[in-house]
């Protein structure tokens, strides 16, 4: 089944065509990492699909209906979440109390407390936090205040909060920015862990080729807003249009 659909989208910053005619589709399932030189456009093309920014023409489909009209928060309901949002953290909260509200924005809206008056719907929460964090490895560190984490874990609680709304698709841009090499190696380690244990379909803009190449079963090239390419990471590596726009010959 096709999760995600982008139909002729258009954004144009001023006279500057940041996304021109992007038709991207990601299957149920699927794995699609998106690469391209700075300013290429990947990160306004997933500010478009969280609905952080409105495009100019085109359209965007999420399980067959377009989302484009839709606010943010009712695009997480719909089960798109994106993660690396440093904002997506309450500092002053503990991890668990982040995990918790993470899991109720999504089933309710942001922040609806309406919840209240549903036990059931908050024992769930209570289940869906704690199967979060476990699967991130902060289940030890629940009761810690999150700006008391280490960067690293900061970055596990980041994904935590992501899966914690149950997503359909997860997107990631640029998740290993600012990491030192061991916190690359543990978030990608991550990353492969649910992967593998939730069965994720995710989108994940990314700099780092050895990390697109292991991780990806299909990745799109743009350059100048524009998809040059597409393919698995052997068709990528061989394409020759995408060694001159990118790779460097
Ligand atoms: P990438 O993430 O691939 O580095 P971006 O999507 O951030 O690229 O940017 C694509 C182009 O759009 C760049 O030329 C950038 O300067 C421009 N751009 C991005 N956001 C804005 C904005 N809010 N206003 C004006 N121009 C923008
Ligand atoms: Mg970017």
């Amino acid at each position: 089944m096709t999760l995600l659909e982008t139909e002729n989208l258009v954004k144009e910053f001023g006279g500057l065509v940041a996304t021109d005619d992007v038709n991207l589709t990601v299957e149920e399932d699927e794995r699609v990492s998106i690469i391209g030189p700075n300013g290429a456009g990947k990160s306004t093309l997933i500010n478009l699909i969280t609905r952080r920014l409105d495009p100019t023409s085109g359209d965007i489909r999420f399980k067959g209906e377009s989302i484009v009209g839709l606010e943010p928060h009712q695009v997480v309901q719909r089960g798109v979440s994106k993660s690396f949002q440093t904002a997506s953290i309450f500092p002053d909260l503990t991890v668990r109390e982040n995990a918790e509200i993470a899991a109720l924005a999504a089933e309710r809206g942001a922040f609806g407390f309406e919840f209240l008056r549903h036990r059931d719907s908050l024992t769930d929460v209570h289940g869906v936090a704690r199967d979060t964090l476990d699967s991130v490895g902060l289940l030890d560190r629940a009761d810690t205040i999150a700006t008391d984490l280490p960067y690293g874990d900061k970055r596990r609680l980041e994904i935590g909060i992501a899966l914690a709304s149950e997503p359909d698709l997860l997107l990631m841009d640029e998740p290993t920015a600012g990491m030192s090499p061991e916190e690359t190696k543990s978030t990608v380690d991550l990353i492969e862990r649910v992967k593998r244990d939730h069965g994720l379909t995710f989108v994940l803009v990314e700099h780092d080729m050895e990390i697109v190449f292991s991780i990806s079963d299909r990745i799109v090239v743009l350059s100048r807003g524009g998809i040059i390419a597409e393919g698995t990471p052997d068709e990528i590596r061989g394409n020759e249009a995408v060694q001159e726009a990118y790779l460097g010959g």
